[in-house]
């Protein structure tokens, strides 16, 4: 199976656009945040990182504007079979939305965004349990 990385740069731009607060951190310099590498996982997690996005957005939309900058994406990353976000800085309501997505992703295929199962660290479905892993740098 051959994987296109054009589809996930497409939906990834959305994201990023439609959480500007969640993803200013993608304009900075390598050596202050890993974001430039871009969402480093396969397409199955897009609807996962779409309304995890959306939902921290809109609590970064509800602090005071110092505090708002403060607050950003610092890394999205397939880890161990899960999904993560790396925050600049963290409080309570965001790690609560965080942990619901690593627990949404433990049960979502990476590749196809369907139900998935976590073995050896890798997140798939019955269908794609065996289809190679994405370089993704
Ligand atoms: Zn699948």
């Amino acid at each position: 199976m051959m994987y296109t990385t054009e589809v996930q740069k497409h939906l990834e731009v959305e994201v990023r656009e439609k959480n500007p607060n969640l993803y200013r951190g993608f304009h900075l310099p390598p050596s202050k945040c890993f974001a430039y590498r871009g969402f480093e996982h396969e397409d199955g997690w897009f609807q996962l990182i779409q309304e995890a996005s959306n939902k921290i957005e809109g609590i970064i939309k509800t602090m005071p504007k110092k505090e708002r900058r403060e607050h950003y994406a610092m890394h999205v990353v397939s880890k161990n079979g899960c999904l993560r976000v790396y925050m600049s800085l963290i409080n309570a309501e965001i790690e609560s939305v965080l942990s619901d997505l690593v627990t949404f992703s433990l049960h979502t295929c990476e590749i196809c965004g369907g139900k998935g199962e976590r073995t050896n660290n890798i997140t798939r479905c019955e269908e794609h349990k065996d289809a190679g892993n994405r370089k993704f740098n």
